[in-house]
């Protein structure tokens, strides 16, 4: 970095690895097979990049920070299964570069995130369309504690439901904060959602499924019915109340011991409701 005239971009969420072990055992441990392709986000200068291009056929990497980019083609000059794209992930058509750049092939993500964009990044993904293997990211442990969450726990809530719908969530490893540079405050964790195959629960409407998770949490101390309320304004309490016992739950049950069977029911009940 030094040589490239380069600083560090807290505002770009830039901690890189430092420590070799980590990268290799995050490439490994991604859930892709040989054959697959790689989405990265984030490559930096290329730390993880490298190990994934030595794994895998292809890796498609998008970085956002144009000074980034001549010292990450230098460190990545060996491979040729590499592609760099100059982007912000969250402003990219990822249904048109999977089409583009992969053809077909499977395709696994694979990223150290930048923290401060971690859940746009994660719904961003799963609401993409596109049908990704697995995604393998390194988050902040704290987050990754809630997405493994189930529901009941202290830590479950709106971002644990909505990732749950995709897949199933693993933690793989815990990452201390000395492994990075700049070391950030927080410890990190691996953790990886299996996406599944097929959609274990279709909705009538896939907006009103968000909505509803959205306002189950919107007030955690509330019951299920008055949390809904604030999110349905669309609908009277007595109508939310019916709502509820037709999907077939307590009237004064609490979001957070909801499961996705029964946040699907209770999007289906709601979507009749409101008589879509
Ligand atoms: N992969 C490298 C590593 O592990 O050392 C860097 C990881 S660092 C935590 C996050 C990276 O994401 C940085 O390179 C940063 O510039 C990049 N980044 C931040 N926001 C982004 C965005 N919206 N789109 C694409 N890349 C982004």
């Amino acid at each position: 970095m030094e040589r490239h005239g380069l600083r560090f971009n807290k505002g770009y969420g830039q901690n890189f690895l430092i420590n070799e072990a980590v990268p290799k055992r995050i490439a490994a441990e991604c859930g892709a097979e040989a054959d697959e392709g790689i989405l990265e986000i984030g490559p930096g200068i290329g730390t993880l990049t490298c190990e994934l291009c030595r794994l895998y056929k292809k890796v498609v990497a998008v970085e956002i920070d144009t000074s980034l980019i001549p010292a990450l083609q230098e460190t990545t000059a060996e491979f040729d299964n590499l592609t760099i794209l100059n982007a912000d992930v969250l402003k990219v058509d990822l249904p048109s570069l999977i089409a583009k750049e992969f053809d077909g092939m499977k395709v696994t993500v694979c990223a150290n995130l930048p923290y401060y964009i971690t859940t746009p990044i994660l719904m961003g993904l799963l609401e993409s369309g596109c049908r990704f293997e697995n995604i393998t990211v390194m988050i902040q442990k704290e987050v990754a504690l809630r997405l493994c969450a189930k529901p009941g726990d202290a830590d479950y809530g709106a971002v644990t439901a909505s990732v749950a719908r995709y897949g199933q969530v693993s933690r793989l490893f815990t990452v201390s904060a000395g492994s990075f540079m700049p070391a950030p405050k927080v410890d990190s964790a691996v953790i990886r959602i299996k996406i599944d195959a097929v959609r274990r629960y279709t909705v009538k409407d896939e907006r009103i499924m968000g909505r509803t998770i959205r306002g189950a949490f919107a007030q955690r101390r509330k019951t299920l019915v008055n949390s809904l309320a604030s999110e349905f304004g669309e609908l009277n309490k007595e109508a939310i109340a019916e709502v509820v016992i037709a999907a077939g739950l307590a009237p004064d049950v609490r979001g957070e011991r909801l499961g996705i069977p029964q946040f699907a029911a209770l999007a289906d009940a709601l979507t009749a409701a409101l008589g879509k």
